[in-house]
């Protein structure tokens, strides 16, 4: 007995169900409701003991098809919560043809290591690196910080021992605006938390180049080793991107190793508005961002990239006997991936990335990008022109944070309005707190936004703070 279908063509009968009912889930993208709550009888239809005995095929895809409307709700319209990309329908034909290979891309020679190489050298040319930069698909900025920091570590300790210079505690520096995932790292890495300085930000948000330049030289005096200033480009509360050039320099005269996240912002260097403000990018020594957030690849699907090959490979190369590669045969192949990174099985993410940029190419990713950062000044108008609204930051790219304005508990009454519009099904945006007050936070990554979903939201705020004033 084997686990293929016993009736082949009532497996395709439900293929095709599936897809069909896929697509009209996507063709229907702007209708409905944004979010909508697993109601209990689904989520008691999950919750059941372990299955002994299987069922059919038909009654797995009537389960399957009965999950499409409860996801995040980030392939809607007016999905502008925290940084979620709205994903693109033909994600579906690359994870079937995903599906039905089931390769292992953890190395060997197949098309897998192949398509990702590529997808790499693309992505190297999207931010302005160069082509043969190192690097890795993961499954998001999270990952990737992960593993780029791991290989500043290793390559500090590394030229530490040749030099034979005393080492002091490693230290890094990044901005009070710096996403979780960085101290994350440090953390996993057993660098600890706390070496990992925060460095103040200026008005807009952008980590202050003195402030940090300060800090350097009193932990070099105090016997510390600084090693990493970690630069953002578009950071998750604001979209601030750092004086990316400047950092680069101040990395430069330390001898110290500079990293960029990059989630969402490093991307917006393939449109027009942002671009200049992203030079510093071909300056990384490493960069981590996402091709699921503002590049529209469905989900999960990050990249690091790494200028120095031999210090990546360094970091995580160690095959045993059993994984040796070979000059021919199916353990050859010149890329693998177990190389670059902690994973040996992984499945072919890269896949969807390569059929998303051939089949939209960049210019039309770009213009996503684009449309996205004049909404949000849009929006700002929008906003500014209210008597009840009032901003609460500069627009720098593609966020934007307000409040309505009341007369008394502010904080509250904003962040019940959030609630409201989540639970009304009307839009999702998050909240976040800017100078100490609770802000109504926009975040634009999503092609399928228009102006008039601006308009919408804004009515939609103005009439529940009115409910509530
Ligand atoms: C989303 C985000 C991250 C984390 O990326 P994941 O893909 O969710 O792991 C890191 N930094 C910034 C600036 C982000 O926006």
């Amino acid at each position: 007995m084997t686990l293929d279908p016993k009736d082949w063509d009532a497996f395709r009968a439900s293929a095709h169900a599936m897809l069909d009912a896929s697509i009209d889930k996507l063709t229907n993208a702007r209708e409905g409701r944004v979010w909508t709550p697993l109601p209990d009888e689904q989520r008691s239809a999950i919750e059941t003991d372990l299955p002994m005995n299987g069922s059919t095929t038909a009654d797995v895809q009537q389960d399957l098809e009965s999950f499409l409307q409860y996801g995040v709700g980030n392939t809607h319209p007016r999905f502008f919560g925290w940084v979620h990309g709205a994903g693109a329908p033909s994600g579906l034909m690359a994870e079937i043809a995903a599906g039905a290979m089931n390769v292992n891309a953890g190395g060997r020679d197949h098309v897998a290591p192949i398509v990702e190489r590529q997808v790499l050298s693309w992505a190297a040319e999207m931010v302005g690196m160069p082509k043969e930069t190192s690097g890795l698909i993961v499954s998001g900025t999270s990952m990737a910080t992960v593993i780029a920091l791991k290989t500043a570590r290793d390559q500090r300790i590394d030229t530490a021992k040749t030099s034979g210079a005393p080492q002091g505690q490693l230290v890094g520096y990044t901005s009070t605006q710096t996403h979780s995932c960085v101290a994350q790292a440090f953390d996993i890495l057993g660098l600890g938390k706390d070496a990992l300085r925060k460095v103040s930000c200026n008005d807009a948000f952008e980590m202050d180049a003195n402030a940090l330049i300060d800090m350097i030289a009193k932990d070099k005096a105090a016997g510390l080793t600084p090693f990493l200033i970690v630069g953002t480009a578009g950071a998750v509360n604001m979209g601030a991107i750092d004086d990316l050039e400047q950092f680069a320099d101040i990395a430069a005269q330390n001898d110290m190793w500079f990293h960029v996240d990059g989630a969402f912002g490093a991307t917006a260097n393939i449109g027009q508005y942002a671009k200049s403000r992203l030079t510093g990018l071909s300056r990384a020594d490493s960069l981590a961002f996402d091709f699921h957030k503002w590049l529209q690849v469905n989900y999960d699907a990050g990249c690091v990239l790494i200028r120095n090959e031999a210090a990546h490979r360094a970091s995580f190369s160690d095959r045993p006997e059993y994984l040796r590669g070979s000059e021919r045969g199916l353990a050859g192949g010149a890329f693998w991936a177990v190389d670059y990174g902690p994973e040996l099985s992984r499945g072919f993410r890269a896949l969807k990335v390569w059929a998303h940029l051939k089949e939209h190419g960049i210019k039309a990713l770009a213009d996503v990008i684009d449309r996205n950062i004049e909404q949000a000044q849009y929006l700002e108008g929008l906003v500014n022109a209210s008597n009840k609204l009032e901003m609460l930051a500069p627009v720098p790219l593609n966020i934007c944070a307000f409040r309505y304005v009341f007369e008394d508990n502010n904080d509250a009454l904003n962040e019940e309005i959030v609630v409201r519009l989540q639970e009304s099904g009307i839009a999702v945006p998050s909240t976040t707190v800017i100078n100490g007050q609770m802000a109504i936070r926009v975040n634009l990554t999503n092609h399928r936004t228009q102006n008039s979903d601006l308009n919408m939201l804004v009515e939609a705020i103005t009439k529940i703070g009115g409910e509530l004033s």
